[in-house]
């Protein structure tokens, strides 16, 4: 990761599927459910799994005890699943003539837009 791209938002948004490329979890891949683009971390649903004890709370979690719930990943360990070749790549943009830019697979023999222009 450049020191560039960690002025900007995250390439990888919440909704986005990934894989992860290290640590434990490596090899599998699932749905973003948040990204935290200042600590540069994603939680990616079902993955990175932690037993969290917690102290009994009058309406959340009455019981207390333990639950599972995911851990955050470096943002720097998950890479974008591309929709249109289902494969994990670099995240490009392509900038669109109206304006702005979309997310594009960096693949070759893809290139395919990630979002919707
Ligand atoms: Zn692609």
């Amino acid at each position: 990761m450049t020191v560039a791209a960690t002025r900007s938002k995250t390439k990888i948004r919440s909704g986005d599927q990934v894989m992860v490329v290290s640590g434990k979890e490596a090899g599998k891949s699932g749905k973003v459910l948040t990204v935290d683009p200042e600590k540069r971390r994603v939680v990616v649903e079902r993955l990175n799994m932690v037993h969290k004890h917690t102290k009994p709370h009058p309406k959340k979690n009455p019981q207390g005890g333990v639950i599972e719930r995911e851990a955050a990943i470096d943002l720097s360990n998950v890479m974008l699943i591309c929709p249109a070749c289902g494969q994990p790549t670099r995240v490009g943009y392509r900038l669109l003539e109206a304006g702005g830019k979309v997310r594009a697979c960096r693949r070759e023999n893809c290139n395919a837009d990630i979002d919707k222009a």
